[in-house]
């Protein structure tokens, strides 16, 4: 399969995928499926047979964006030059560190690939 693989959601490893057969319990048919898994961190996509939808590759590609709970937004570790100028340049005679800590998330990034 050549199709590419989105890095893990949640430790940003490379994935990859992984084949397994066994046999049916009951017709002794050999059974093959397949999961994407991160190979860093080893959590996994869902499983899927060959020839069956959802694909498992495009399950782990379409995975829900991560979306922060009311209330909360998504910020850089190390705050951009755009926020740390935003809070130096405030007219902040009086201000808050919360007055302080808007201006600072209005002029944060948007999240990349989000
Ligand atoms: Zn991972």
């Amino acid at each position: 399969m050549s199709a590419e693989l989105k890095p893990c959601p949640f430790c940003g490893g490379d994935a990859g995928i992984r084949n397994w057969q066994d046999e049916e319990l009951w017709s002794h048919a050999i059974v093959e499926w397949q999961k994407v898994h991160c190979t860093e961190c080893e959590c996994e996509g869902i499983s899927s047979c060959p020839g069956y939808e959802p694909d498992t590759v495009q399950a782990w590609n379409t995975r829900a964006a991560l979306t922060p709970p009311e209330g909360y937004v998504l910020v850089p570790v190390e705050p951009t030059r755009q926020m740390q100028v935003a809070a130096l340049e405030g007219e902040w005679n009086r201000a808050t560190p919360a007055e302080v800590w808007a201006a600072m998330l209005a002029a944060r990034p948007e999240v990349p690939g989000g």
